[in-house]
């Protein structure tokens, strides 16, 4: 594995991965350059040594590292769950707004229909029926000559 910074070809003794999954490699000579972009960035590195999960798979974890990896699987089972919570609120979201847009067609529909009806009795000569005519008499009804 060689070095990935820009116009180095030494000999990688160090990978490292960005909190965002990307990784690279770089030597000796360039790793206070990486540090200082990760530092730049604030951002951590996790930088581990090439050829350390070579050396360490017949090792058992140094010390602290169950404890840690406890701790990850905590934070992981948490940010699942927050995840799954996440989906379903969105589902939850999703439903409502169709619910919502149902409601302002709707509303809608009865905004027109309030529109189209007339405010005043159009049958104005017609005073003596105080009671005015039917609901849907009006469309109904003849063409008045
Ligand atoms: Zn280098």
């Amino acid at each position: 594995m060689q070095c990935t910074q820009p116009n180095c070809s030494e000999p990688a003794a160090f990978r490292y991965a960005w909190p965002w999954g990307q990784t690279g490699a770089c030597c000796q000579g360039c790793l206070p350059g990486v540090q200082q972009n990760a530092k730049n960035l604030d951002r951590e590195l996790a930088f581990s040594p090439v050829g350390r999960s070579e050396r360490t798979t017949d090792r058992p974890p140094p010390p602290g590292s169950e404890e840690l990896s406890a701790e990850v699987f905590e934070l992981r089972s948490q940010v699942e769950g927050s995840a799954l919570r996440i989906a379903s609120l969105e589902r939850e979201n999703e439903a409502l707004r169709e619910k919502l847009q149902a409601a302002e067609l709707d509303l809608a529909q009865v905004r027109s229909a309030l529109e189209e009806a007339p405010i005043e009795d159009p049958d104005a000569g017609d005073e003596s029926k105080v009671e005015g005519p039917p609901l849907g008499a009006a469309a109904a009804a003849p063409a008045r000559p």
